[in-house]
């Protein structure tokens, strides 16, 4: 059987190496470094974690711990090693990095069926199965390949995230439902802001600390889409002419247009969480906190997402990805981790997994249906390829993702820790009789009910 290809050697790229060889797949792995280093890498090293060194929680029942789960007993080699050189870190699981990167290295390079090749990937080649996995900052000449591919549309170089917050945690009585000029239902939640609230909000704002940026994240690009914290910035009103103008708004407990609004839009159509429009921004997570708690109704609001600008290569799943990661237009070629439109280290790793476990059945003519929607890694996948496409983020686990556990007594659906121990029962449960016959499956994405459209 030829060789398929795995284009980058990163979390993804080694995840996905090392399931198509222990599926009897040979594989030739390009890493480009250290002959061509990226802006945040800094050794040779495969699997090199670039920022910090966690890989989120290890608190069962969370939705991270979760999908580090069902990846441990489907054989991940990413979260076995990491489990072998974890230090302490509360309930989070952080390594060791060096000691992480070294023995991934050791155990891809050490493969009998994969061969690691230290160049740049530059063409997508055609009529070999390919596997591409570069990352968030994939090398100019193979984005530029795949925005051939793809369209120049679906390829996108920056994250601009707004937060997320829990529906269950905001306080209606200080919120109205209204979309602008009555146009469109009611679908939105209104915060208003009276003039001295507005001040407030905004006077924290100015002090909130930021997010150092990378040297390489070029400040030019938010003129698009800016910072909530660079609006306030430009002067005191800036805010009120942007994501929080009032107009066409009218607060029914006054009859009158707010000072101020901010305008939260459901994220799925459990109206189970919100996104606040346009209040992308880089502050420090317990900086957000702090001052977005200050908006009207979310006194004791509990953040699904914190805001994010950053530096990312990613393409538009929605539109351009199968349930089973290989590219709509071009059937061959499989995509994994960040350019797949996830987003953190244990997503990138799942992404991997999937596609490359996807990508041998493929080869060996095997039929290969994605993980049951319940699960975690259903869920994640179901996510990028069904989100709304026409302002696609890319998204972090959470349990948001996740669908309801089915039959839940009324009484325990309300109780959000009975909930969450529901799904993650069912989660390993469904995916544990997957792992088994991952074929036997409905095929395709009929199996999949059409959920949650997150979009910002
Ligand atoms: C600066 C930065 C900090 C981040 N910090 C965190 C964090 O703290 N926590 C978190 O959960 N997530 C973080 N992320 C997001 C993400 O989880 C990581 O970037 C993660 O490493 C992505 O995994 P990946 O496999 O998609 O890409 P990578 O791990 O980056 O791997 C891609 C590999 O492809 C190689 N490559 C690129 N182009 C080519 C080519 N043409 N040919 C051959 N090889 C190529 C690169 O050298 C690299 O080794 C961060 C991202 C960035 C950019």
């Amino acid at each position: 059987m030829e060789a398929v290809i795995v284009a980058g050697g990163g979390l993804a790229g080694s995840e996905a190496a090392w399931q198509l060889a222990e599926s009897g797949v040979r594989v030739i792995l390009y890493e480009m470094r250290p002959a061509r280093p990226t802006p945040a890498h800094r050794t040779a090293q495969l699997a090199e974690l670039v920022c910090s060194n966690s890989l989120k929680s290890n608190r069962r029942r969370s939705a991270s711990w979760l999908l580090k789960e069902e990846l441990r007993r489907a054989g991940s080699l990413l979260l076995r090693v990491a489990d072998a050189h974890a230090v302490p870190a509360g309930t989070a699981l952080a390594v060791d990095r060096e000691r992480f990167a070294e023995a991934v290295t050791r155990a891809i390079e050490e493969h009998p069926l994969i061969e690691v090749r230290r160049e740049e990937l530059e063409q997508i080649p055609l009529g070999t199965p390919t596997l591409i996995a570069t990352g968030p900052l994939t090398s100019g000449a193979l984005a530029a390949r795949l925005q051939e591919m793809a369209g120049l549309e679906n390829l996108s170089f920056y994250d601009s995230i707004s937060p997320i917050v829990d529906a269950e945690t905001l306080n209606r009585e200080r919120l109205f439902r209204a979309s602008r000029y009555g146009q469109g239902g009611e679908d939105y939640l209104n915060s208003p802001l009276t003039e001295p609230e507005y001040r407030t909000f905004y006077e924290a704002l100015r002090e909130a600390e930021e997010v150092e940026r990378h040297p390489f994240e070029d400040a030019k690009y938010f003129e698009s889409c800016l910072p909530i914290e660079e609006l306030a910035r430009r002067g005191y009103h800036t805010l009120r002419f942007g994501p929080m103008r009032p107009v066409g708004l009218v607060d029914p407990r006054t009859g009158r247009q707010p000072y101020a609004v901010v305008q939260l839009r459901p994220e799925n159509l459990r109206f189970s969480s919100y996104n606040l429009v346009g209040f992308q921004n880089h502050l420090k997570f317990p900086a957000q906190k702090r001052v977005l708690r200050l908006i009207p109704g979310l006194e004791n609001a509990e953040f699904l997402r914190y805001g994010q600008i950053h530096r990312n290569t990613y393409l538009n799943a929605p539109r351009l990805l199968a349930a089973d990661l290989s590219l709509r237009p071009a059937p061959d070629v499989f995509i994994a981790g960040q350019l797949s439109g996830v987003e953190g280290y244990i997503e990138c790793i799942a992404t991997g997994w999937l596609a490359g476990r996807a990508l041998a059945a493929r080869v060996q003519g095997r039929s290969f249906a994605p993980p049951p929607r319940a699960t975690a890694l259903g869920s994640l996948v179901h996510y990028i390829t069904h989100a709304d496409a026409s302002c696609y983020q890319p998204a972090n686990i959470s349990f948001d993702l996740l669908p309801p556990p089915s039959s839940l007594p009324a009484s325990l659906a309300r109780d959000r820790q009975q909930r969450r121990e529901r799904q993650c029962e069912q989660a390993l449960r469904e995916f544990a009789a997957w792992l088994e016959h991952p074929e036997a499956q409905p095929a395709g994405e009929s199996g999949w009910p059409l959920l949650a459209a997150r979009s910002s």
